[in-house]
Parts: structure tokens; sequence; C-alpha cells
């Protein structure tokens, strides 16, 4: 196994707080895996994402027990811009990720990259291709400001593409999209794996989890209750107990035992599947 992010005992809670908002966790997150966090609202999946990135403790002080190794060193042994490169974070709000200081979404994609001095040929490439890739290529001339939701959602999520960092942070990436929009940004996440990406993924939508994750997460009031591959997780009892979403068709799959089907419906290893 080649990890690439493990946490070992992860205590935090914010400055001003009395709670512990995470709780002891420990995980292990798999390079080249897609991994989703999901959890109700509250659980603790962006403090969880803010401690993977570094976040805090650079930028949250507040108090952090335990250890996070990102990469085969602490987090706590890089420097924030180091992390930055690394690790890119797509934040569930896009308002706040598009800067809104560039007039066209060219600029605003090629940001990162003026920052880091690339050489100006290389820019104008790298951003066309990533333009391309995420399909925003017709909104190129056009303002941050006066985009949709759903656009400035995948400008952000161009702008940290563009980077190529090795690891992708996506926090809730389709809260503004529509189905057709949603199955893009999946697509788009699929190619990053594609390309050897590591990509943890906060997402509620059950059905695409269910379809394109490799493992789960599970938070429950700060703590990690469960975490495996994905079709293990769904079909373990223990899920049942945290009041969160199936996939529709594991629901279905409860709806007819419940009213007395029998199903012979174990969980499936992978090692147990068919080579295909
Ligand atoms: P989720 O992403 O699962 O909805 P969050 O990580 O956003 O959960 O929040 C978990 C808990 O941490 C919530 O109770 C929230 O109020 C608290 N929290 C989040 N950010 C801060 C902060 N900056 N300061 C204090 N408490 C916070």
């Amino acid at each position: 196994m080649n990890s690439i992010i493990e946490m070992k005992n992860v205590s935090y809670r914010y400055p001003v707080s009395d709670d512990w908002i995470i709780k002891n966790a420990s995980l292990t997150i798999e390079k080249g895996k897609f991994t989703a966090i999901i959890g109700n609202n509250g659980s603790g999946k962006t403090t969880l994402c803010n401690i993977i990135r570094g976040f805090i403790p650079h930028f949250y002080k507040g108090e952090l027990e335990g250890e996070v190794i990102v990469d085969g060193k602490n987090i706590v042994d890089y420097q924030l811009g180091q992390l930055g490169e690394k690790i890119g974070y797509v934040f569930q709000n896009p308002f706040i990720q598009v800067s809104g200081v560039k007039d066209t979404v060219f600029d605003e994609v090629a940001y990162g990259l003026e920052n880091l001095g690339v050489e100006v040929n290389e820019i104008i490439d790298r951003v066309n291709e990533i333009l391309k890739l995420v399909k925003i290529e017709h909104l190129r001339d056009k303002h941050p400001m006066g985009l949709s939701g759903g656009q400035r959602q995948r400008v952000a999520l161009a702008s940290i593409i563009v980077m190529n960092p090795d690891i992708l942070v996506i926090d809730e990436p389709t809260s503004q999209l529509d189905p057709i929009g949603t199955e893009h940004v999946f697509d788009i996440i699929r190619l990053m794996k594609e390309k050897g990406k590591t990509i943890i993924l906060v997402e509620h939508k059950m059905d695409l989890i269910a379809e394109y994750a490799d493992d789960l997460i599970v938070l429950n009031e700060g703590e990690i209750v469960l975490q495996g591959p994905t079709r293990e997780v769904f079909a373990d009892p223990r899920y049942g107990e945290y009041n969160i979403q199936y996939p529709h068709v594991t629901e279905v799959a409860l709806n007819l035992q419940k009213n007395g089907v029998k199903l012979n419906y174990v969980p499936i290893r992978d090692e147990e599947l068919p080579e295909s």
C-alpha cells in the first residue's frame, strides 16, 4: 500500500471553541485513489479537509493533537506554500475562490501560474488545455464576476487543476450545478484520477460516489466511524446508524428487504470481483 496522507489520532478544536470538532481521527489515503468524505452537516468534513491541506494548523491555530503526514512528511514541517503546491483545494463556495481581480476567465485561470513566474507561452498553452478539458472555452473572454454559480465553480476547478497539484481536495464541487454539470465535474475528476492524481472529495450525491469513489470515509460528530472500499462501507450494517443518505439502489434494496423480499446481498470485496 502506497499512502500519500496519513492521520494518526488527530483531534482538533478551533481557537474560540470549547468543543473538539475532530475527535481522535486516524485515516490512510492511498496515492492515486479517489476517496470521498461523507457525513451530515456539521460532522466536520470541511474541518478535516482543512487539516489535510495544512490550513489547520498553519492558518487556523486552535489546538491540534496527533500527527498528519503528507507524502512522508509531517504537515508542521512544511511551509504553507509548499503544501499549496502539492495539494490543490477547491472551495465549496466558488464565490470565494474566484479572485475577481482579473477581467477575464482566461486571466483568472492563469493567475496562479503567473504568480509562480511560469513563462508566458507555457501559461497560454496550459490555460487553453485546461479551459478545453473543463469545457469552458466559450467563457474565455468573459468577466468572472458576470458568471453563474455553476460557471464559477468550473472556473474555480480549472484554476486549481492548471497548477498540476498531486493531490486535489474538492469540497462539494457540484453544489451549484445541474445534473449535466454535475456529471461533467465527475468526468473531470475521473480524468484527473487517470492522470495519477489523488482525489479527496466532500460530496452529498451518493449515487455518484457509489459510481466513482474507490474509498469512503464516514464522519459522524467529528469521529471517523467507518472507512474502507466504497461498496463495503455502503453495505456495512453500521452505515444505517448514522442517518446518512444511501445511494438510490441501496435504498431500493433495503426497502424491498423491509417488505419481506429476500435478497442475497452480501458485501463484495475488490479481490472477489472478476477480472475485467
Ligand atoms: P461539515 O463540513 O461537515 O458541514 P464543518 O467542518 O464545516 O462541518 O463544521 C464542523 C463544526 O465545526 C461545526 O459545528 C461548525 O460550527 C464548527 N466550525 C467550523 N468552522 C469553525 C470556526 N472557524 N470556528 C469555530 N467553529 C467552527
